[in-house]
């Protein structure tokens, strides 16, 4: 987090945006450069300095997956959280469609739908997904005339357990090809129970994928026990450069590739390996994980302190999720009677950058819509404030996040 003077003796820039990107680890840095530079040759190549770079692709791919509690063989690295999402949703989708010989529809439209509705293959999100897994559905959707079922989250954003249950009781079960949730969400850091999911969605037959790009590095991450089908992993959200990411899948999981070529990643995911990625993931994630296992508690207890002197300075100011079950470094809020998006700019100049929820809604200052699938009201949705950091506020960040806090709302409530 950077937070040191400036030139002019003024405290400088305090980050807090870490769940919509972190900067790269220096070691991250020390460790992929040499492959960028002198061992920069195609994995696939059959020379000596092909083998070495295999070699260095093989062992990131073992250390990343034992950060995650799995094996080498179920890791697929991708360019990031959405084309993982993007991957898991359609490859699993479709090869679910082949596999319980269930057509595809084109050209659906409402009458047409309502009509196949026994008919037609099903995917299973929730109702506060991230675009990437959302969108995913909507194509599905559009070119294949799936229906997608949302399961609603009550009002700290847990998912709700007996829908899930509900939605693939029966015959529908038999049409459903994926169930997909997220693990921790990036609006309000809620964590969901996964291993109920997975219990619940198995149940029935069905894989599951969980989007943890929110929850790696962050809270531990154990595939293998779960008995995920597939998992979603984003390395700038722990410490890569952007563009790099995984994808774990079983391998019984059906799954078909979204990109065609040359057949690298067990076949579902072509393109030259990036082998200075790999070794950025896998230094990444370890170094993330020991941050974790060392300072949780102190994490934990700085974010609690932060979300007290918040709700102190402001006593109209909510905490939005799950008070306990939350991401360790996620503090999350609405500001009644103010937008969210007035006291992002006003803290922005007093040093401090924060979000209103989604990096991918700004632009757009959409209104989070986690928090409407909360039950919120539009207008209190739009006053949404999320905090995010990796490592343990100072009791001074604290208070100067506070008390920015405190003046901007009460500058903005005033006008
Ligand atoms: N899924 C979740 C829950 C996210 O928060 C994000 C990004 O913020 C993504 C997917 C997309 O990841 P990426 O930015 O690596 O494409």
């Amino acid at each position: 987090m950077a937070d040191t003077p400036n030139a002019s003796g003024e405290p400088g820039e305090l980050y807090l945006d870490a769940a919509a990107t972190e900067p790269v680890s220096p070691a991250v840095i020390e460790a992929m450069t040499p492959f960028l530079t002198e061992a920069y040759a195609n994995p696939a190549s059959v020379h000596q300095p092909g083998k070495t770079a295999a070699r260095a692709l093989d062992a990131a791919r073992a250390s990343f997956a034992a950060a995650l509690g799995t094996r080498p063989d179920d890791v697929i690295f991708t360019s990031g959280g959405t084309e993982s999402d993007n991957l898991a949703v359609k490859g699993i989708a479709m090869a679910r469609m082949r596999k319980l010989g269930l057509r595809p529809v084109y050209g659906l439209d409402e009458t047409d739908g309502k009509q196949l509705a026994s008919s037609r293959p099903r995917i299973i999100i929730s109702a506060i997904e991230h675009p990437a897994v959302a969108q995913s559905a909507a194509w599905l959707h559009e070119w294949f005339g799936c229906e997608v079922v949302r399961i609603p989250v009550d009002a700290q954003a847990h998912l709700d357990l007996d829908a899930l249950e509900r939605e693939l009781d029966g015959e529908a079960s038999e049409r459903t090809t994926i169930v997909s949730t997220m693990l921790a969400n990036n609006e309000v850091g809620t964590v969901e129970p996964v291993e109920e999911l997975v219990r619940i969605a198995h149940a029935h037959g069905v894989p599951i994928h969980v989007d943890a790009v929110q929850a790696a590095g962050q809270i531990p991450i154990r595939f293998r026990d779960w008995d995920v089908d597939a998992l979603s992993v984003s390395g700038h959200k722990f410490g890569t450069p952007k563009g790099l990411g995984a994808l774990l899948v079983r391998g019984r999981t059906p799954i078909e590739p979204v990109l065609s070529g040359g057949g690298q990643e067990r076949g579902l995911r072509s393109g030259t390996q990036n082998v200075a990625g790999a070794v950025a993931l896998a230094i990444g994630l370890n170094e993330s994980n020991a941050r974790m296992q060392a300072q949780y508690r102190e994490l934990v207890a700085s974010r609690d302190m932060l979300i007290d002197a918040v709700l102190r300075v402001v006593p109209r100011a909510e905490l939005t999720g799950d008070p306990v079950r939350r991401l360790p470094g996620h503090a999350s809020f609405v500001f009644p009677g103010v937008t969210g998006e007035a006291l992002l700019v006003d803290l922005d100049a007093r040093g401090i950058a924060a979000s209103s929820g989604s990096a991918c809604a700004i632009g757009r200052h959409e209104i989070p819509a986690t928090l409407l699938a909360m039950g919120l009201e539009p207008s209190i949705a739009k006053s949404a404030l999320r905090m995010t950091f990796r490592r343990p506020l100072a009791r001074e960040q604290i208070e100067r996040v506070s008390l920015a806090l405190e003046e901007s709302y009460a500058g903005l409530t005033r006008r």
